[in-house]
C-alpha cells in the first residue's frame, strides 16, 4: 500500500478506502460511458472533518482529487483523468439528512443525501423539496449543488442555486467554511462564498453539507398532455397556462414526437395518449393548495381555450395518479431511450424564451442542410427557454460517420446559440465536455476572471483538475 493510501485508511477506515480495480472501476467512467478514466484509489470519508483530513493529506502528497456524488453527471465532471494518480472522493457514506425543519420550511442534509431521498423525508413531514430530475434516484444534493441542477421544476422554484441557503464546504487547504449552517434567508455580510461553490463542479471546493429551501406540499398535482405543431405555438400555450394558473404552474416540458416515438419503441408499454401524432408534445403541471376538482377545471379549461384558439391539436388530463406518472415517464424516460437507441450528440442549451421558435426552426434547417442522415431529438425544460437539443443519426444512416463530424455540428449549434444570446451548458455544466469549448463563448475577461478565482481558491490544481477551465 503507498503511503498516501495508508494515510486515507487511517482518517477514514480501511473500509472505506477502494483499491482494487474491479471494486473502482464504477467510480472511473461515467454514467453514459462517454469517459473512462483511473485512480489511484477511492476514499468514502463519512464527515466533514474527515472530508478536510483527506484533502490535507492529498495536498501533503501533492495528488488531485476528484469529487464524485451520484456519478450521474453528462459531462464527465465526475469521472477522473486517465493518468491513475488521482483520487476519487465519493460522498456516498456522507448521506445523513440532518434536520428537517417545517417551520423555518428548511432541511440541513450531508452531501451524499440522495436527491429522492430528501424529497420522500419532506413529504413525510408534509413539505415539498421541488428539485426533480429523472436522475432523482440516484444524484446527490452535492452534486446538484455543484452542477446547479435544473430539471423539471425550475419554472415555479428555481434551480438547486436558489433553493439553497447555505453550504458547508472543504477548501483545497483543507479548511472548513460556512460550518455555521444557520439557512438565514437574509445574510448581507459581504461576498456570498456559497454561490461560488454551488455550480463550480468541484473545482473550488468540495460541499459537505447544505441548507435547502422547502416549500409547503401542493394538495393537488394535475398533469397533461397537449399536442402542439411547433416551439412557437408551444410558447403561445406557455404565456396562456401564465396568466391563467400564474405560480400554479409548475412544469412546461416539451417532447418532440421523435423524442416519443423513441420512449414507446424502448419502454413498451409507455405510450402518448395523444390520438394525432403533432410535431411535438407538451407536458403541464400544475399545482394548487386547494382541492383536486378545482385543478383538473382549471387544467380542462385551460386546454379547452387553447384547442379554441387553434394552439393546441389534442389534449389529455391525467385522471389518475397512476395516468400522471404515466404522462411524467414519457417525458423522463427521453434520456434513457436514447442511449438505448445508440450514442447521440447532446446539446443542453438556454436562449431568451422568446427566440426559442425561431432558434429551433432556424438551426433545425441549417443542420438538415449541412448533415445529411441526422435526425433532430428535441425536448426538454421549454418554460425555462432551455432545451435538450439533441441529434441523433436518422434510422438506416451510419452512427459513426455522425459522430466523427461531432465537433463540426458542435459549432453550428453553438455559434447559433450565440447568434440568440444563449448558453451553450444550461444545466448541466462544462465539466471534460465543453470546457474547450466554452473559451470560444466567453469573454477574454470573463474566462480571466474565472482563472483567477480557481488560482486564488486552489493555486496546486488539486481540485478536479481537467474540469471547466
Ligand atoms: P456527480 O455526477 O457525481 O458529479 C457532478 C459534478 O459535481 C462533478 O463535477 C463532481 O466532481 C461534482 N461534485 C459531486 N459532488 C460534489 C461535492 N459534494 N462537492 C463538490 N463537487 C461535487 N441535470 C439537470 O440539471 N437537469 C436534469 O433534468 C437532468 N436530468 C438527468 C437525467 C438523467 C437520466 C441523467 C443520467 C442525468 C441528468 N442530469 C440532469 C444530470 C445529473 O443528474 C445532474 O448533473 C446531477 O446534479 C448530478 O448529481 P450527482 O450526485 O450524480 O453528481
Ligand atoms: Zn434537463
Amino acid at each position: 500500500m503507498d503511503d498516501l493510501v495508508a494515510a486515507l485508511a487511517r482518517i477514514v477506515g480501511p473500509g472505506a478506502v477502494l483499491t482494487a480495480g474491479e471494486d473502482m472501476a464504477p467510480f472511473v467512467r461515467d454514467w453514459r460511458g462517454r469517459y473512462r478514466g483511473a485512480a489511484r484509489a477511492v476514499v468514502k470519508p463519512a464527515t466533514t472533518a474527515e472530508v478536510a483530513e483527506v484533502v490535507k493529506a492529498c495536498a501533503l502528497a501533492r495528488t488531485p482529487l476528484v469529487p464524485q456524488g451520484g456519478n450521474t453527471g453528462l459531462v464527465g465532471g465526475a469521472t477522473p483523468g486517465t493518468t491513475g494518480n488521482e483520487i476519487v472522493l465519493s460522498t456516498a457514506r456522507m448521506n445523513r439528512i440532518e434536520r428537517i425543519d417545517p417551520t423555518g420550511n428548511t432541511a440541513t442534509v450531508q452531501a451524499g443525501v440522495v436527491l429522492s431521498q430528501l424529497q420522500e423525508a419532506a413529504a413525510a413531514a408534509n413539505r415539498l423539496f421541488p428539485l426533480s430530475l429523472a436522475s432523482e434516484g440516484s444524484c446527490t444534493i452535492g452534486g446538484n449543488l455543484s452542477t446547479n441542477a435544473g430539471g423539471t421544476a425550475v419554472l415555479r422554484y428555481g434551480t438547486a442555486r436558489e433553493l439553497c441557503l447555505a453550504v458547508e464546504a472543504v477548501t483545497a487547504r483543507g479548511d472548513v467554511v460556512g460550518s455555521t449552517l444557520t439557512g438565514l434567508r437574509k445574510d448581507n455580510t459581504g461576498y456570498d462564498l456559497r454561490d461560488l461553490f454551488i455550480g463550480s463542479e468541484g473545482t473550488l471546493g468540495i460541499i459537505c453539507r447544505a441548507v435547502v429551501k422547502l416549500f409547503a406540499l401542493p394538495r393537488a398535482r394535475i398533469t397533461a398532455l397537449a399536442g402542439v405543431a411547433s416551439v412557437a405555438d408551444a410558447l403561445v400555450l406557455l404565456a396562456r397556462a401564465q396568466s391563467v394558473c400564474g405560480p400554479g404552474l409548475t412544469a412546461f416540458e416539451l417532447i418532440s414526437d421523435r423524442a416519443l416515438g423513441l420512449v414507446e419503441r424502448h419502454f413498451p408499454p409507455h405510450r402518448s395518449p395523444l390520438a394525432a401524432r403533432p410535431p411535438y408534445a407538451v407536458l403541464l403541471e400544475i399545482s394548487e393548495y386547494d382541492d383536486e376538482a378545482r385543478a383538473i377545471e382549471r387544467l380542462e379549461g385551460l386546454l379547452a381555450s387553447a384547442s379554441e384558439a387553434g394552439e393546441v391539436s389534442d389534449a389529455a388530463v391525467a385522471q389518475s395518479l397512476t395516468q400522471s406518472s404515466g404522462l411524467w415517464a414519457l417525458r423522463e424516460l427521453v434520456s434513457e431511450a436514447q442511449a438505448a437507441q445508440g450514442p447521440n450528440i447532446k446539446h443542453d442549451i438556454a436562449v431568451p424564451i422568446d427566440s426559442l421558435g425561431r432558434f429551433v426552426e432556424e438551426t433545425d434547417r441549417t443542420l438538415a442542410q449541412h448533415f445529411k442522415g441526422i435526425e433532430m431529438v428535441t425536448f426538454g425544460h421549454l418554460g425555462d427557454g432551455n432545451l435538450h437539443y439533441n441529434v441523433a443519426a436518422a434510422p438506416g444512416a451510419a452512427t459513426l460517420e455522425l459522430l466523427a463530424r461531432q465537433e463540426e455540428i458542435n459549432t453550428h449549434v453553438y455559434d447559433a446559440v450565440a447568434r440568440f444570446g444563449g448558453s451553450i451548458s444550461a444545466e448541466h455544466g462544462l465539466g471534460q465536455l465543453k470546457r474547450v469549448a466554452i473559451t470560444r463563448y466567453k469573454s477574454a475577461a470573463e474566462l480571466e476572471l474565472m482563472r483567477a478565482l480557481k488560482r486564488t481558491l486552489d493555486p496546486d490544481h488539486l481540485l478536479n483538475p481537467g474540469k471547466v477551465l
